[in-house]
């Protein structure tokens, strides 16, 4: 093969290994780019060398590595998300409902403050949960499957404290028998519980 070859296009004068090379950056929208690219492609040692001198060699071990972290992040991602049930994460949009129920304790005749940010943490943000430290319950579905009525004894156990055993219960304003079982609803909902001591 000669030393010196001569580009079909511009006739400048390239390397037989450079050619095809030559026509892609100089000429890449030249219209005889691509039958002259399919011709020389044929010709053996035509193409040169790859332009990165140490060709990425990847192992088998190296795509079973990676499989194995996306495998296992997408687990961890499911398991963090599944934990909560039956209290689902959810978006925070309420796109199935989006309901405020007020709560109001207190222990000993003292106003309880209720935390901020009940059912909230970096991975999931529990479909009931609080924002502030006004009382204000928020119940928030996405979907019909967690769109139940939720229970006040459902929110002491996002909260993680024992419902107990309250002196007096009060719903929208009239006594009724304590119990975790009354359901959560939009405002004006207001349940108010009186202990003879709470610690929040
Ligand atoms: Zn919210
Ligand atoms: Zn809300």
């Amino acid at each position: 093969m000669a030393k010196t070859d001569h580009c079909p296009i511009c006739n400048v004068s390239v390397k037989p290994e450079n050619l095809v090379r030559h026509l892609n950056d100089i000429h890449p929208r030249h219209p005889d780019t691509p039958r002259l690219r399919e011709e020389l492609r044929a010709e053996v040692g035509r193409v040169g060398p790859k332009r990165t001198a140490a060709p990425l060699r990847i192992q088998k071990w190296q795509v079973a590595l990676v499989a194995l972290i996306v495998v296992g992040g997408v687990g961890v991602y499911y398991l963090t998300r599944a934990s909560p049930e039956p209290y689902p994460c959810v978006s925070g949009v309420g796109t199935y409902y989006h309901w405020h129920t007020q709560l109001s304790i207190t222990s000993g005749g003292n106003p309880v403050t209720i935390p901020a940010n009940i059912g909230i943490t970096a991975t999931c943000l529990e479909v009931l949960h609080t924002h502030d430290t006004s009382g204000l319950i928020h119940i928030e579905p996405d979907t019909p499957e967690q769109g139940r009525v939720y229970t006040i004894g459902d929110f002491f156990a996002v909260w993680g404290k024992p419902f107990g055993a309250p002196d007096h219960m009060f719903l929208n304003g009239t006594e009724i028998p304590a119990s975790p079982t009354v359901g959560l609803y939009d405002r004006p909902e207001a349940i108010i519980l009186q202990y003879a001591s709470f610690t929040p």
